[in-house]
């Protein structure tokens, strides 16, 4: 399984609909990108059993991001049950405004590149453009490598030579040959990114290249650009555009600006270059799935 819920969706200051940033990853592992004040009760609003919580991600150290952050390690430090730590990856002021630092957690300052590894998947950063240093994600499952079962069989692979052909590259039965690349194909892994707050940029066309979900800044709509540039943020229509570029699959619209009740028109300006697109809502849970999957 690979679900998102979005647990908060808002810009800067909440509504009664939308709540500060957050977005729990459920993949084997479940993970946190940004924590926003009042993610905990989100969780449990939504049910994203908290306790497992693996790791937190911020992407910048603008407080609508982190706030949260506060009572959600106060709640897990109060409930006592960790077994192993929590991994805090954040940008390097973050280890300053820890007010204590618990044993049970493990603060990494953020780079760019590689994160985080599970048996699953695997977390990296990239850099986005927005206000000193400030961060996307991709959560990338590993590629699988998959046997064609019945050719296998078929040319006589048999038992541990499923092992074999693996380590080697290739097996031998009788005088036969058999090479691993006539037997197998790779499965290439699920693969969601999100920007935090960012203008559009280069950065984050690269990083979402093909992925299946796009998780896309969309402060503003296109009559307020010249606002969305000075405060480094996207329109909906630039995000479009990002993810047209990087070629994705979905396009989710996230950190809503207030003036937006009904986000419709954000929806309509992005669906007209990029018409797989919704906008994210508090309690929206994704799963992301292929039809191969199905
Ligand atoms: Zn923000
Ligand atoms: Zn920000």
């Amino acid at each position: 399984m690979l679900k998102l819920t979005f647990l908060g969706t808002s810009a800067s200051v909440p509504s009664v609909e939308r709540s500060m940033p957050s977005i729990a990853v459920r993949g084997k592992e479940l993970y946190l990108w940004d924590c926003g004040e009042g993610a905990q009760r989100q969780m449990m609003k939504y049910k994203v059993g908290f306790g497992s919580v693996r790791g937190i991600f911020i992407t910048h150290m603008h407080l609508d991001h982190f706030l949260g952050i506060y009572g959600l390690i106060e709640t897990l430090r109060l409930s006592n049950t960790f077994s192993q730590k929590l991994a805090v990856f954040a940008p390097r002021k973050f280890g300053d405004l820890l007010i204590s630092r618990w044993d049970f957690l493990e603060i990494n300052e953020i780079r760019q590149g590689l994160l985080l590894k599970d048996s699953e998947a695997a977390i990296s950063a990239f850099k986005v453009r927005h206000s000193g240093e400030s961060f996307g994600f991709v959560y990338k499952e590993h590629d699988k490598l998959k046997f064609y079962e019945e050719k296998a069989h078929r040319l006589g692979l048999a038992g541990p030579m499923f092992r074999e052909i693996q380590e080697n590259g290739f097996v031998k039965i009788g005088r036969k040959r058999v090479e691993l690349e006539d037997v197998t194909w790779t499965k290439t892994g699920r693969k969601i990114v999100y920007t935090g707050d960012c203008l559009p940029s280069r950065s984050t066309v690269e990083a979402a290249k093909g992925a299946d979900l796009l998780i896309h800044d969309a402060t503003f709509a296109n009559e307020f650009q010249k606002e969305a540039e000075e405060r480094n943020h996207s329109t909906a229509e630039q995000a479009a555009e990002v993810a047209k570029e990087a070629g994705v699959k979905q396009l989710a619209l996230t950190h809503i600006s207030g003036r937006y009740r009904d986000a419709a028109e954000l929806l309509k300006e992005a669906r007209a270059v990029f018409p797989n697109t919704i906008v994210a809502e508090d309690g929206l849970g994704l799963e992301i799935t292929r039809k191969e999957d199905e």
